[in-house]
């Protein structure tokens, strides 16, 4: 149901900072107003979102008087190349200095066609303007080292970042291209810019494949796919005596400790106000949802997966445990959860790690230790984590939007022994 609009929306949103850009689009059409993160705790019934760092983004629908509040909340970031200041050059050849954003798996970069988007200041009277620039059109690639060189990748080796992974930008021109090219997406001189954010990313369009067209086969997966599926729900849900949250973080893939990541004060200073005037069963009742993608079972290695219980594509959402609780979810959140998905008819799946090897994380420990409320991470499960293209079933993004739609919608209270879910 929601496959063209997925693939529109994760060409539309190159990298955080743009991604910020076109949901702030939506919600403003959806009647949201954009406010100061730090009039928070004064704010009445009505439909408000905030921003940090040009690349977070939280919104909110106050009712009257909330009884309990639910996040859905995702990352817009994904692993990509950051273009560091400066110019390289090989004889005529001009390349792009890059280093390596997040976990990307280097060998999927090479041979397709990238381009640049990403925050420039710009110098401007007495001071100097943020530019937001996505230069929208092949623009460089990453040559293979070839069939005889060493490193090809049919041999098993690794990389090498600063050697091997630097784009080809053009033949013959000057060591200032990449920057002429931004400028002129952005309309201003290319010697007026003071300094840069600009990534590289994969510029492939995303597709429909598949026998019966049941998967998609695009950049960004992760964690776009849940970021869609959040702002979607978040955007039809039915207001009810719930404050439902939106949240959209930057640096999932670093870690989350900057001033606009998941372990930041963002969340907090948003919504502590209303925990604490919710008091402790309004805390209770409430729900923090972390959607991010789950490694699926792999056709070739079913091995790599747990021997009882991982998710297959196509299968519904998965549901993230481990022992380490860099997932979230526990009993009590589970069983909150499960109950709403069932209700709703959302199939759902167990993801849990195989016992010898180290799992992945997200943001939803991190993000919850600032707000102390039940908790759980769910993902869509898809193959080729961090692959430049990655691979899910268009059936599970329809039941991420659906269990992040019913989990705001959710009348979740707290009982005297357990909870009712309304
Ligand atoms: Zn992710």
């Amino acid at each position: 149901m929601y496959a063209n609009a997925l693939l529109n929306f994760i060409h539309s949103c190159p990298c955080p900072a743009v991604a910020l850009r076109t949901v702030e689009d939506r919600l403003t059409v959806a009647g949201y107003k954009k406010a100061d993160e730090t009039a928070a705790a004064t704010l009445g019934v009505g439909k408000y979102y905030f921003t940090r760092g040009g690349a977070s983004l939280i919104a909110v629908c106050i009712p009257e008087a909330p009884k309990r509040l639910v996040i859905a909340a995702a990352h817009t970031d994904s692993p990509a190349l950051r273009v560091k200041m400066g110019a390289g050059r090989v004889g005529a050849y001009v390349t792009v200095p890059v280093e390596k954003y997040g976990g990307l798996i280097p060998y999927s970069w090479f041979d397709r066609p990238l381009s640049v988007a990403g925050c420039v200041m710009v110098k401007a009277e007495g001071g100097f303007e943020e530019r937001l620039v996505n230069v929208d059109r092949p623009l460089c690639v990453i040559p293979n080292p070839g069939l005889y060189a060493p490193n090809n990748q049919s041999t098993g080796a690794t990389f090498n970042m600063a050697k091997d992974m630097l784009p080809l930008l053009s033949i013959g021109g000057g060591e200032n291209d990449l920057l002429e090219a931004v400028a002129e997406a952005g309309g201003f001189s290319p010697e007026n810019i003071l300094s840069h954010d600009l990534i590289l990313y994969a510029y492939d369009k995303g597709t429909v494949l598949g026998k019966n067209e049941e998967l998609l086969c695009a950049p960004r997966l992760d964690d776009l796919a849940c970021a869609f599926a959040a702002t979607e729900a978040f955007l039809t849900a039915e207001e009810t005596d719930t404050l439902q949250v939106l949240a959209l973080f930057d640096h999932e893939e670093v870690g989350s400790s900057t001033e606009r990541g998941a372990d930041s004060d963002f969340l907090s200073r948003i919504l502590s106000p209303f925990l604490s005037r919710g008091g402790q069963s309004f805390m209770e009742s409430s729900l923090l949802v972390s959607a991010d993608n789950a490694h699926a079972v792999h056709p070739n290695h079913p091995e790599l997966s747990d021997s009882r219980e991982t998710p297959l594509m196509g299968s519904g959402i998965a549901l993230k445990w481990s022992a380490s609780h860099s997932y979230t979810t526990d009993a009590r959140s589970a069983a909150i959860f499960s109950t709403i998905c069932a209700k709703a008819a959302v199939p759902i799946q167990t993801y849990q790690n195989r016992a010898d090897i180290r799992g992945g994380s997200t943001l939803g420990s991190i993000a919850d230790t600032h707000l102390g409320i039940p908790a759980v991470d769910i993902g869509i499960p898809q193959l080729a984590m961090h692959a430049a293209v990655e691979t899910c079933a268009r059936g599970d993004v329809t039941a991420m939007v659906n269990a992040l739609r019913a989990s705001l919608e959710a009348k979740i209270t707290k009982t005297e022994n357990g909870y009712k879910i309304g």
